[in-house]
């Protein structure tokens, strides 16, 4: 018989309750225990839903206070040196110092914090030491794994393998692979293995997503070293071999010669490898088919996916086959019948994580007992995905017949950079280095309240109206009075730079619950991309237009580039995605146009997920960086020369993708630099990028106030990379988080550092 399983779910719980829990932790008003248990709960709810919904094999270890990763590094017994400090009193506040920094007793930073693959969860990078020593560290886990049999006969722990985790860390003071540490850390593996017999598990999920990614050599000897030498301390251990987001390709036949007794497939993002996947699976092996899609909202096609789990059953039989969740269900929002604000006929057409468990036992029972037994359900599902494949909201004529017709002119400018460099000149008459923010000001509780207050119908449409542009107006005087010479709105009535364009345009729907853990207890609700795009009107036009009337310094349009749109949405999964973020790029470049129309002189088009979309294999990062320059591109040619357009990009090492950048022909681009003290901008000169460049001189991430000699200095080492005639003064992002007076302090400062400077030249 085919069985049930599920690779995780989420830990955030169905109405956030691990956020609030870790919060009021944080602040002192609930205690360890009550964190703990509270843990539990949301645990063992966890638990229940999937015996519920017929999961055969229930993952436990898949749930973390803050981070797997982190937790990982913790049961192999890698507590870097400062945090073993004993001004930490308890095991969790190590375990908080490590994943969020401290100042209680002892000062420690967090360690780094970076993408998982190429989703939105963050985990925390551990960190080695050439002389690290490993110990286990594992009672926690056992501890759960026990109260999980009370529940369900069969658990699967859900284990880190030691490759990943080794390869996913940071190895300090050496260049060295962490994999040379593999010797060291394997001996905890065999003890955690003979404690996981002992337990009487029978399935253990064995984690390396790194076999999603282009390994060398030396990885891929390491993965085929640490199975085989912990082989003997199994036991009667199953171990089913488990990566996600991606095809295996040329790592597949290494995968099914490793001493594993089922290998899972995500057959969302690579089905494709099914085919070699049955020629290259042992005789003894069982194949676990990732068939639900883990990572987006759609209901999943079951007759499709019941098709490709034939072919599986009838090449190697079907008490060989484990049916699963593409990767863990980390990454979908948690249930589907908590969502009040969805129209019904969106609703219809998705699944979030409790959905896709009963899609993964419907499943299993099709393959079992014959498509019969769950005919009904078999139906419904047909019919959901026959609406959604015929709708007119998903398969608009008149944006398809639109973007059909874009001829090759609406990738491109009028003119050169240099040629618009003079005529925006003439009209913005600005000086040398000149200076702007990256968009947004302090979102105050102030402005917190009255937006609430506003959704709930407390507070009335006019009334918001009016609070948002008084605001606007204080914004805009500030900024004068600090003599700054491109000026902002201050994003006062967005909540989240994707989502305000998500809840305008046609095509989109914003959930209510819809939320999805991005690192430790923060969570972002992705706006659900359902149907072909485009605008029902303007925007961000009369906010913009009512910022420029209070001015005679120009004032930047601000809007989100359609790469970013995409990529921090929900995406849809029945057409190419180019496609869709071509639609969004018109959306926005009509956005742009009806800016210009209105006057304004300078448009800022912000992509700082363009970095995020790149995939995972060097092979398909060409092809990504030439559709998403393209799309930005057309967002952002359809206007005049006079007018310039901004570009801004976060977060992330642009160095590897500078040439694209370059292509982007954004007259100019603000970048974050100042934690990386200008090294970034080294990347900018060396490759002679051609436009104009704003390298944030201050650290928007902290209150402190930077002094203006020290963006003085900043500044100097930038002119020498970058000609004067090219070079802005900024910020290195948006200033949302952060509170009125240190920001006016902050940009008294850079404005005084930029004239200083400027002086010198
Ligand atoms: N314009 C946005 C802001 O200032 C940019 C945010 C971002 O880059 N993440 O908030
Ligand atoms: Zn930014």
């Amino acid at each position: 018989m085919a069985i049930a399983t599920n690779l995780g779910f989420p830990r955030i719980g169905a109405k956030r309750e691990l956020k609030w829990l870790l919060e009021k932790y944080w602040k002192g008003t609930i205690g360890a225990e009550d964190l703990l248990t509270g843990a539990h709960e949301i645990r063992r709810s966890n638990w229940n839903s999937q015996v519920e919904a017929g999961i055969e094999q229930l993952p436990v270890g898949d749930f973390s206070l803050y981070d797997h990763v982190l937790d990982w590094a913790l049961r192999v017994g890698a507590v870097p040196a400062a945090y073993q400090t004993p001004q930490l009193v308890s095991e969790l506040d190590r375990y908080f110092a490590m994943a969020r920094g401290t100042q209680k007793g002892a000062d420690l930073p967090a360690l780094e914090m970076t993408k998982w693959f190429n989703t939105n969860y963050h985990y925390i990078v551990p960190e080695w030491s050439t002389d690290q020593a490993f110990q286990l560290n594992a009672n926690a886990l056992l501890a759960e794994i026990t109260a999980a049999q009370a529940v369900a006969g069969n658990v699967r722990p859900v284990v880190l393998g030691p490759v990943s985790l080794l390869l996913l860390g940071k190895l300090k003071g050496s260049e060295a692979s962490p994999l040379v540490l593999l010797d060291k850390l394997l001996p905890v593996y065999e003890e955690l293995l003979a404690k996981l017999n002992e337990a009487g598990v029978t399935w253990v999920q064995w984690d390396e997503p790194i076999l999603a990614l282009d390994l060398n050599d030396q990885a891929q000897a390491a993965l085929k070293h640490s199975l085989e030498a912990l082989a003997p301390a199994r036991g009667s251990l199953k171990l089913v071999l488990t990566s996600y987001f991606e095809s295996l390709r040329e790592n597949l036949p290494l995968a099914f010669s490793l001493p594993v007794d089922a290998v899972h497939l995500d057959l969302v993002y690579g089905p494709e490898q099914l085919t070699a996947a049955l020629q290259h699976i042992r005789p003894e092996q069982y194949l676990s088919l990732g068939l639900v899609d883990g990572r987006n909202v759609w209901k999943t096609d079951l007759a499709r996916a019941l098709e490709t789990a034939q072919l599986a059953a009838n090449a190697i039989g079907k008490d060989r086959l484990l049916i699963a969740g593409s990767c863990s269900l980390l990454h979908s929002p948690v249930d589907l019948t908590h969502e009040t604000e969805i129209d019904e006929e969106v609703k219809s057409w998705l699944a979030f994580a409790r959905q896709k468990l009963d899609e993964i036992s419907i499943l299993t029972r099709a393959i079992n007992e014959g498509p019969e037994s769950v005919a009904k359900q078999l139906q419904e599902n047909a019919a959901a995905i026959e609406t959604r494949r015929t709708s007119h909201r998903t398969h608009n004529p008149e944006v398809r017949s639109r973007h059909q017709a874009i001829s090759s002119e609406s990738f491109r400018r009028q003119a050169d950079y240099q040629a618009r460099k003079t005529q925006q000149q003439e009209r913005l008459n600005l000086p040398l280095l000149p200076t702007t923010t990256i968009g947004s000001f302090p979102q105050t509780s102030e402005v917190r309240q009255a937006r609430a207050a506003f959704r709930k119908g407390d507070l009335a449409a006019g009334d918001y109206d009016t609070f948002l542009k008084t605001e606007t107006q204080k914004c805009i005087a500030r900024q004068e009075s600090l003599g700054i010479d491109v000026l902002v709105h201050g994003e006062f009535e967005r909540n989240d730079m994707v989502e305000y364009f998500g809840e305008q345009l046609e095509g989109f729907v914003v959930s209510a619950n819809g939320w999805v853990q991005s690192y430790g207890s923060r969570c972002v609700k992705p706006p659900i991309i359902f149907g072909d795009v485009q605008r029902a009107g303007a925007m961000t036009v009369e906010m913009t237009r009512y910022a420029q009337s209070l001015t005679s310094r120009p004032v930047k349009g601000m809007l989100t580039g359609p790469v970013t749109i995409l990529f921090w949405s929900f995406i849809r999964d029945d057409q190419p995605r180019r496609d869709t973020c071509e639609q969004i790029a018109l959306a926005i470049r009509d956005e742009a146009a009806d800016l210009e129309a209105a006057g304004i002189g300078v448009i800022q088009i912000d992509e700082p997920a363009l970095r995020e979309g790149l995939p995972l294999r060097k092979t398909d990062q060409e092809g990504y960086l030439r559709w998403a320059v393209d799309a930005f591109r057309l967002a952002s040619s359809g206007v005049a020369n006079q007018t310039q357009i901004h570009t801004h990009m976060c977060y992330c090492e642009f160095n590897e993708i500078l040439p694209s950048i370059a292509e982007l022909d954004a007259d100019v681009i603000s970048i974050e630099t100042s934690r990386s003290k200008m090294e970034l901008l080294d990347g900018f000169g060396s490759f002679q990028y051609p436009n104009e460049i704003g390298p944030g001189v201050y650290d928007i991430h902290s209150p402190r106030v930077p002094a203006t000699s020290e963006m003085v200095g900043l500044l100097k080492k930038a002119v020498d990379v970058i000609p004067p005639q090219r070079l802005w003064v900024n910020p290195d992002c948006g200033l949302k988080t952060r509170g009125w007076v240190e920001v006016e302090a902050a940009l008294e400062s850079m404005v005084a550092a930029a004239r200083e400077v400027r002086s010198l030249l």
